[in-house]
């Protein structure tokens, strides 16, 4: 009978161990695959902010990112670029080997190839599935709101190595499709309420000029996953088990990055259990702290992606073309990228979202 049992060695599963470990809980994960960070499904794109406070070191930052393009879905491009990097893109799976280095070195069991099959013996229960769904349907939490995505890694040289670039139109609906610099190349990815997203990618390199000098580049097999879009589940706890990470819908609904605020609400659920395994509260302490903490970000995030989901293609014209001449475009370089409650509490206080207001409810009636 252990303290905590986790499901799932994805950087949320892992940083909650560390976590839990370090309070002293008798902690094991289990890792179905046979190593961490692999395979892989994410474009890796983090605050420099938010890696500084999960490792507290730069270590597995493939490039640093000074800014970004947006293409609106009438072609016109936007580009933004700060003077220092405030953003990074990782490698994620030495990312998540480091971060399984510092759960076992606080005391963690880390048993890689072995899934959850129900019958394991614990005190508390913390699922950590990502998207799996299959532990959250056993032990009854919610499936958190998410939609399909593929990405493509593509060897060729070229592309800005300090931005990432957006597209918002047609081809990807509902959703974006993205491009950030890696090592040798650019990894293009994109996610769509709508049709099958592989497809959508190679017609959008096919057709969309600023990508279509991609067309010849050497292809990695496709990259497969799901990007959760909701926001956190309505209940996060159920007995003695707590769902955190993508499973707890701890990924930001604006774009779907997921790293930094799941490996920081992980944290705040390991202290739950502890404060639980020690008789000083309940489990639901979870809901409790991860709302005062990003509770208003999440909020303003589900919010802003309602909004931006009941836009049609003029719409979004509008919205960029506001922002970019209101200066929120330029300022969001200056915002942490992935608590953006205070970029968007800003805005919704500014002049320039008046000139957006009749546009906004125009989309939502
Ligand atoms: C296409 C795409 C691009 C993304 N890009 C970004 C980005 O640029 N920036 C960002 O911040 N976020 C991004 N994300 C989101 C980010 O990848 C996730 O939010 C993050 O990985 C969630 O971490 P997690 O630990 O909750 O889940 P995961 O990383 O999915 O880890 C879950 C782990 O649980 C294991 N597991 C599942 N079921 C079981 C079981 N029954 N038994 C044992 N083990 C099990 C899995 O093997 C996996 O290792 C992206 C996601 C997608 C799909």
């Amino acid at each position: 009978m252990r303290d905590l049992l986790i499901v799932g060695g994805g950087p949320a599963g892992l940083s909650a161990a560390s976590e839990a470990a370090r309070l002293g809980l008798e902690t094991e994960i289990l890792e179905e695959h046979a190593e961490v960070g692999i395979p892989e499904h994410c474009a890796g794109l983090v605050s420099l902010s938010g890696l500084r406070e999960i490792l507290g070191t730069e270590a597995p930052i493939i490039r640093k990112i000074k800014g970004f393009r947006v293409y609106s879905p009438s072609g016109k491009a936007y580009m933004v670029k700060g003077g220092e990097a405030k953003a990074a893109v990782i490698d994620r799976p030495a990312f998540e080997r480091e971060l399984l280095r510092r759960a076992e070195a606080s005391g963690a069991k880390v048993t890689l190839g072995s899934q959850f099959r129900g019958g394991e013996r614990y005190k508390v229960l913390i699922n950590a599935e990502g998207t799996a769904g299959r532990v959250s349907k056993r032990l009854g939490f919610g499936i958190p709101e998410a939609i399909p995505a593929a990405q493509l890694d593509l060897e060729t040289p070229g592309f800005e190595e300090d931005m990432v670039e957006i597209y918002l139109g047609r081809h990807a609906p509902g959703f974006f499709a993205w491009a950030v610099p890696r090592r040798d190349g650019v990894r293009v990815g994109l996610a769509s309420s709508e049709g099958i997203p592989l497809r959508s990618l190679e017609r959008l390199l096919e057709k969309f000029e600023p990508w279509r000098r991609f067309s010849g580049a050497r292809r990695s097999a496709p990259i497969f996953g799901k990007v959760v879009t909701g926001g956190p589940l309505r209940v996060v706890h159920r007995g003695n088990a707590i769902a955190i990470g993508d499973a707890g819908g701890f990924v930001k609904p604006t774009t779907g990055g997921g790293v930094v605020l799941g490996c920081l609400t992980a944290r705040l659920a390991a202290r739950a259990a502890y404060q639980f395994l020690s008789g000083k509260g309940g489990l639901d302490s979870f809901g409790k702290a991860w709302k005062r903490a990003y509770g208003k970000d999440f909020m303003l995030m589900r919010l802003a992606r309602a909004v931006y989901n009941r836009m049609g293609a003029r719409e979004v014209d509008t919205m960029l073309e506001t922002l970019y001449s209101g200066g929120a475009l330029r300022g969001a370089t200056q915002y942490d990228m992935d608590l953006q409650g205070k970029a968007l509490w800003r805005l919704a206080r500014s002049r320039m979202f008046f000139r957006l207001v009749p546009m906004v409810l125009e989309a939502i009636f």
